[in-house]
């Protein structure tokens, strides 16, 4: 059974279509990423899936239970990290966990516990009486992690857990998701990290728009979409862009242009010859990734 079940979701803020129109299930034990840009409605989609914002069309359930009918027992069940640290600033870090658990009717003396067992996986424990105020960003977002799994939740969702952090604190978020997941936690992982998705996620849904235009597991994502080589290049002169493009498309290559650079995709059946080479500055060749996978998907750069 699925453990998320999202199916045709509409999300509308007035004339915005934020969601449109949205069909995925995230299975027991799987971390399910969405992958998009700003903008892409991959936050208006898990505020839905968690009870915080309602859905405009379409129905999600949650263990089998709609969550417009069953919000609290499903809420229960389930860690959320958010994009924003909504960590209390008054309080220390211990308290922060040890009032969340009163959500949960965790008795306190089972709260402490497992407030040290999560502060202790993040390598907080030592900071545990510290203020919130006192706390670099990545201690914050570690502190954000741990506050999700005071209720020991079957389901964890976060939305874009290491942005900005450093490359240390990346690596460590990261150890620990895969550690969740090794414990049998099902993850639902909004990211724009390339990386991220790559690393962490079994199946992966590329959101444009509002929509998901593409659902995979990485691995699979790039053989389909990836091809053998990315040419990165810009035409020999300026005023040869337009006949360029015109070669491009009458061999049937896929490319895409962002600043003026063309990514064009060379596959196995399809490389550059001589008189297309011949009008072209090539600048870079690499190994397809994720990145151009989405690139070529949305038209876009997850760095944009
Ligand atoms: P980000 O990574 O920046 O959060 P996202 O993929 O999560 O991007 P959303 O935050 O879901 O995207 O935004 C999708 C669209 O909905 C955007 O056009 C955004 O401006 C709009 N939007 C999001 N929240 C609201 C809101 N509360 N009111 C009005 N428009 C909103």
């Amino acid at each position: 059974m699925s453990v998320i079940a999202v199916r045709d979701v509409v999300k509308r803020y007035e004339s915005i279509l934020a969601v449109a129109g949205v069909n995925l299930d995230v299975v027991e034990g799987e971390c399910f990423g969405l992958l998009g840009q700003n903008g892409a409605g991959k936050t208006s989609l898990v505020r839905m899936i968690i009870a915080s914002s309602p859905i405009s069309g379409g129905s999600i359930t949650v263990d089998g239970k709609d969550i417009t009918v069953a919000p609290r027992e499903i809420k229960s069940h389930m860690g959320v990290v958010p994009q924003e640290d909504n960590l209390d600033p008054d309080l220390t870090v211990l308290q922060n966990l040890i009032i969340f658990a009163r959500y949960f009717n965790i008795p306190k003396a089972e709260a402490r516990d497992r407030a040290l067992e999560v502060l202790q996986l993040f390598e907080l424990h030592e900071r545990q009486q510290a203020k919130i105020s006192e706390l670099s960003g990545g201690m914050k977002r570690r502190l954000l992690i741990a506050r999700a799994l005071i209720n020991r939740p079957r389901l964890l969702i976060l939305d874009e857990p290491t942005v900005g952090l450093d490359p240390q604190t990346k690596y460590l978020v990261w150890q620990r998701i895969v550690t969740l997941k090794e414990r049998g936690i099902t993850l639902l992982l909004c990211t724009q990290n390339m990386e991220e998705a790559w690393r962490l996620c079994d199946r992966l849904a590329i959101m444009c728009e509002g929509k998901i235009i593409a659902l995979d597991s990485p691995q699979e994502l790039l053989a389909q979409h990836g091809g053998s080589q990315i040419v990165e290049a810009r035409p020999g002169s300026e005023n040869r862009r337009d006949i360029v493009l015109e070669m491009l498309g009458e061999r049937g290559f896929e490319w895409q242009e962002i600043e003026n650079t063309l990514y064009i995709f060379e596959d196995h059946n399809r490389s550059l010859d001589d008189e297309l080479r011949a009008e072209l500055s090539i600048m870079n060749l690499h190994v397809p990734t994720l990145e151009d996978v989405f690139l070529k998907l949305t038209g876009r750069s997850l760095r944009e």
